[in-house]
């Protein structure tokens, strides 16, 4: 039998209350900031992710999804979400707006990563981007949000990691010194990071392999090699963390892995729990809009994992909220019994009460398992003598008291 491939979920009836809680939430806390939705295709040009995540990334070099199609284009499916929305702000003359121009979205995500748990190989993912301000105050207001997003849920136990990679220009200074210190210890860090010191070199901080690790630890830090307005945006953000009340730790080894990222990077993380632990992160990507044939275009964003998040919710204990709307089970015996079931669940249909039935002619026993099974709240029984008086047996399940009523009496009851 066929089976969904490897990495990838159904996402089962009993999930969907968890992820119903988690994108409204989402949808809440981007409402509450002014972000309006934004839907791209799970597709894009391939160049658009070599482009702006970067050549020599991991996700560029082995995880993406690209093929050619029957046109002989070469398309990949979106590995991430910042790309396909800056696309969408050049694409559609957003630049002309009012800036900044909030968006957020909530999309599914391919990476072809080796699955475990909280990783797999399509995921969900909730963003936000403001694109068109540089000023280090929205900056704050985006990690104030994404905090937000996880206390809303109710998530506590989440720490707040924050640092500067600089601009452009204090980048190279600080590349050069982490080259550098690098130098002498090339022979004890891992093969990866071998070839990553030469590529991508800020990714060498955050190797977790044991070797590479200490070394990070005693690497120079980029908030010691920052030019003067990147300091100054660095201090202002600061300030204002500190004037919301969140408490973040600055972590130098923190540098996020697309190459995009200028000035804030920012990721959460749980505080049990080690290894591959980030549940969301973001920064400032001042010069990608430009990569992408854009006007230069400061911009700063977030994303979160809901399969993460909801694990996340699943082991803290906390429950999405239930379903309230009431549920009506109606049972009938005979011909008669059945046409009058069927004139009474259109009924209810009009009326927007949630009403199912069995139609397969059952004993009593089994139709109120039945109902049982299907968490109805309500039980309407239709036998003989309702139809003879034109009547119904309303049952209400919670305290099983039972009478007999007209239909004007039931719907009155269900409202
Ligand atoms: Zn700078
Ligand atoms: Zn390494």
């Amino acid at each position: 039998m066929y089976q969904a491939p490897r990495g990838t979920l159904d996402r089962l009836p009993e999930d969907q209350a968890y992820w119903n809680y988690v994108e409204k939430t989402a949808a809440d806390v981007a409402a509450l900031y002014g972000y309006s939705r934004l839907d791209t295709p799970v597709f894009e040009d391939s160049g658009l992710f070599i482009r702006s995540v970067g050549e020599g990334t991991d996700i560029v070099e082995k995880e993406m999804y690209t093929f050619n199609d029957l046109g002989g284009n070469s398309v990949t499916l979106r590995p991430e979400g910042t790309a396909p929305v800056c696309r969408a702000y050049v694409e559609h003359g957003m630049q002309n707006l009012t800036q900044p121009v909030k968006l957020y979205y909530l999309m599914s995500i391919y990476r072809y990563e080796r699955p475990q748990a909280g990783r797999l190989r399509e995921f969900h993912q909730f963003g936000f981007e403001a694109i068109g301000e540089s000023s280090a105050l929205l900056d704050a207001e985006v990690i104030d949000m994404s905090c937000r997003f996880y206390r809303e849920l109710g998530l506590k136990d989440l720490k707040l990691l924050v640092n500067s990679i600089g601009c452009q220009d204090c980048r190279k200074e600080y590349l050069k010194a982490l080259r550098e210190y690098y130098k002498v210890h090339v022979d004890e860090l891992c093969d990866d990071c071998k070839k990553r010191l030469e590529k991508n070199t800020l990714r060498v901080l955050d190797c977790k392999k044991p070797g590479c690790k200490p070394l990070a630890d005693n690497a120079p830090k980029s908030t010691d090699h920052l030019c003067d307005d990147c300091k100054a945006h660095f201090e202002q953000l600061t300030a204002r963390l500190d004037q919301l009340g969140l408490d973040y730790k600055i972590d130098h080894r923190l540098v996020r892995g697309l190459d995009y990222y200028t000035r804030t990077v920012y990721e959460v993380q749980p505080l049990i729990e080690g290894g591959q632990s980030t549940i969301g992160g973001g920064g400032r990507y001042d010069g990608l809009i430009e990569e992408l044939g854009g006007k230069p275009t400061q911009a700063v964003g977030f994303a979160t994992g809901l399969e993460r998040v909801i694990l996340n919710l699943k082991r803290a204990g906390i429950n999405p909220p239930e379903d309230t709307r009431k549920k009506v089970f109606v049972i009938w015996f005979g011909d008669e019994a059945l046409r009058k079931a069927g004139h009474i669940m259109d009924v209810l249909h009009e009326n927007g009460i949630s009403a199912i039935t069995s139609y397969s002619g059952r004993s009593m026993k089994a139709q109120m398992r039945q109902a049982n099974s299907n968490g109805a709240n309500y039980v309407i029984i239709i036998g003989d003598t309702e139809v003879a008086e034109n009547k119904y047996t309303f049952k209400d399940m919670e305290n099983s008291s039972q009478e007999t009523v007209t239909e004007e009496e039931l719907l009155e009851k269900l409202r």
